[in-house]
């Protein structure tokens, strides 16, 4: 693809300049859409103007005077046949005094106000004319910019690629046409250049049907990419596991509970994807405390019964640390190995896990990021599951699966996250992955009773966490998160903590942070899984997956510091258990912002993790929510997700089909929609 640089009419000081913006080739530059347009294909008559109205005037300056009260300002009075406007400028240089001289002939264009003289315009934009300068013939666009970086340049800058040779169509007219869409090449005109009869409102709020052809494009482009990705991935070889006949309903019949229906479903979506010679890409969701665990386990024997190593990654120790005490309770009756790695450990016993794992010796592998260093060899891994997936970066994931590589086999990926991610989100930004949603929760659980409280009234607070230890459960009390400084989060936590031992003197108080070693922490949390500890003071360490069911009830200080998915995984700690549970978000009076408000009531009203991600993305942007995947996703500038997701659900549907019958018109697509950034996406 031609630079800008090589085309004719662009000096280096506007390369530079459109640089600033991300535009290098001529495609980006047609594709920076205006904000809005103004309309100065007609000239209004001075006495027909409109109070509140935009519109053009044209006259003889009459008067040109810089007053000083009360500030300086420069006014220049305009006649017409019909009468006289006051053109008022603030901010103004010599130069513009002089180009207004009376006598001058001049348009202007700008909202008509309320003024001493009569009607007044303030800063219109204006130009000298001669009485037979034709008028406009398209409204005129205003683009997003950057200083030292005129309208006008960039208007003639995309004025010369607005040409055929690159306006080229990349998509059949099967595609577009049955959807009511122009072609590219009068979409891109008409939004650069949009003739004066188009309703103004439909190209600004983005509904006319040229708008909606490129938001069309864009998501296309973007399931494009992804669909590819998928497919070429899909096209390595994995180890075939065929479902398993021993282990797996050897565990199901040791397990105090059934699987539920929604857990039966995405297992026998796994298991499908196990049994292929491909490797499976698969996203498991569900909310905390859908009982993914137990699903991850059941995939990993399919594997392990057919001499497969699997690998389970968790992002925090403390709950690496978790699944390995379950998954031990689980299977070692099974007699299956387990190696456990962390980057805490001692040399000496990693050293040993290290060489259980690359002899085959320990079939399954349980640990941090640990287990995604280069001295971590499998002897043949078959499947790496990775849970909550949006801790984790892309690259680690890369390394990942490049631990299979010594044999030609690529092993099986099964991601696990309990942020909830709203279907729209799921749909484009997890267009690579196939996604099984686990939608119920597990019988028997009493919602959490959420609170909102005044941290003005924490006395009643400490006398209910003195009661529910009373009548033998436990609590969690949450330090609030202190994003600017770790030593003061510390400090924090350290206070609150010497705090209750003092207010609770019948209580066993326990601690546990982020910056405790590991072997720390676990005396902690087992303290606590044991009741040995009835009260727990926390950072937001304990935000994934601990669970320990006699824990009834937490209280958050500062609740509207934390984001909506944060509090809804905190509150996820309790309400494990048969014991009704309460939530108390502590929000400070004074701190508690408006879009803080607006979160805690969110969280206050709603359970579910669907409808807060929902809210959450409303409040936040895509960005945010999904975390590290960001950085490897082109995100939309064009499209949006709320109000184009008809044109999404097209999209994704034709995606596949364009793929399979037109390979070339994919290519052409994706050349002039991701110009560069979607290397990560592979992963
Ligand atoms: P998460 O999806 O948040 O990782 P877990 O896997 O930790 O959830 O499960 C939460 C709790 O529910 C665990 O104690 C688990 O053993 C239990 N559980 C899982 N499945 C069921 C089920 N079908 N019936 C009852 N309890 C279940
Ligand atoms: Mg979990």
């Amino acid at each position: 693809m031609p630079s800008l640089s090589e085309i004719r009419g662009y000096t280096p000081a506007v390369c530079s300049q459109l640089a600033k913006l991300g535009i290098h080739t001529p495609q980006a530059l047609l594709l920076h859409l205006p904000l809005r347009y103004l309309d100065e294909t007609h000239v209004t008559a001075i006495r027909d103007l409109r109070l509140g109205e935009q519109a053009q005037i044209e006259g003889e300056v009459v008067h040109n005077e810089v007053s000083y009260k009360p500030r300086k300002m420069l006014n220049v009075r305009v006649q017409d046949d019909s009468g006289i406007i006051n053109l008022r400028f603030i901010h103004f240089y010599p130069s513009q005094i002089a180009a207004l001289q009376v006598g001058t002939r001049i348009r202007a264009f700008g909202e008509v106000r309320p003024g001493f003289f009569g009607y007044e315009m303030v800063h219109p934009q204006q130009r000298k004319v001669k009485e037979d300068t034709p008028v406009n013939t398209a409204l005129t666009p205003v683009y997003p910019t950057t200083a030292g970086l005129s309208q006008n340049t960039i208007r003639k800058a995309v004025n010369l690629v607005l040409t055929d040779e690159h306006l080229q169509e990349t998509l059949p007219d099967w595609v577009y046409g049955p959807l009511q869409l122009p072609d590219f090449a009068s979409s891109l005109r008409l939004l650069h250049q949009p003739s004066p009869e188009i309703a103004l409102a439909t190209l600004e709020n983005h509904s006319h049907p040229a708008w909606q052809r490129l938001a069309y494009d864009e998501l296309l482009a973007q399931q494009l990419s992804m669909r590819q990705h998928y497919a070429r991935r899909k096209q390595g070889r994995a180890p075939a596991a065929p479902p398993s006949r021993q282990l797996v309903s050897q565990l199901l019949a040791s397990l105090p509970f059934a699987l539920t229906m929604a857990q039966q479903k995405v297992v026998a979506e796994i298991s499908h994807d196990l049994a292929q010679p491909h490797p499976m890409q698969r996203l498991l969701l569900g909310d905390v405390g859908s009982g993914k665990t137990i699903v991850a386990c059941l995939a990993a024997l399919q594997m392990i019964e057919q001499g497969w190593q699997v690998a389970i990654m968790a992002p925090t120790e403390i709950l690496a640390e978790q699944h390995y005490k379950k998954l031990c309770g689980w299977l070692q009756p099974l007699d299956i190995e387990i190696a456990w790695l962390t980057g805490s450990q001692n040399k000496k016993t990693r050293e040993q896990s290290l060489a259980r794992i690359a002899s085959g010796e320990a079939i399954l592998a349980i640990g941090t990021h640990a287990l995604f260093q280069e001295e971590v060899q499998f002897k043949q891994l078959g499947l790496a599951i990775v849970d909550e997936q949006h801790r984790f970066g892309v690259h680690q994931r890369l390394a990942l699966r490049k631990k299979g590589q010594h044999s030609s086999l690529e092993p099986h990926q099964l991601m696990m996250s309990a942020t909830p991610i709203p279907r729209t989100l799921s749909m484009s930004y997890y267009a690579d992955l196939d996604v099984s949603v686990i939608d119920a929760l597990p019988p028997g659980r009493t919602p959490v009773a959420t609170k909102l409280v005044a941290d003005d009234r924490r006395d009643e607070i400490l006398q209910r966490v003195r009661d529910a230890c009373a009548q033998g459960h436990q609590a969690y009390w949450v330090c609030p998160l202190i994003e600017e400084s770790e030593t003061l989060q510390l400090q924090t936590a350290n206070d609150t903590y010497a705090y209750m031992q003092q207010a609770f003197p019948e209580l066993q108080v326990g601690l546990v942070h982020g910056r405790m070693k590991p072997a720390e922490k676990q005396a902690v949390m087992q303290a606590f899984a044991a009741n040995q500890t009835q009260l727990l003071v926390a950072t937001t360490v304990i935000e994934v997956g601990v669970d320990v069911p006699n824990a009834s009830l937490m209280v958050i200080e500062h609740a509207e510091r934390m984001g909506l998915s944060q509090l809804h995984q905190l509150r996820g700690r309790v309400g494990r258990g048969s014991a009704k549970s309460t939530c108390i978000l502590l929000y400070s009076k004074q701190q508690c912002s408006q879009i803080g408000r607006a979160r805690l009531k969110v969280i206050y009203e709603s359970n579910d993790g669907f409808h807060i991600a929902q809210a959450d993305l409303q409040l936040r942007g895509p960005g945010e929510l999904l975390g590290t995947r960001q950085s490897g996703v082109p995100m939309l500038k064009i499209a949006d997700l709320e109000r184009d997701i008809a044109l999404l659900q097209q999209a994704k549907q034709m995606a596949d089909e364009l793929l399979s019958k037109t390979p070339q018109a994919v290519a052409a697509h994706l050349q002039r929609w991701l110009s560069h950034g979607d290397e990560l996406v592979k992963v």
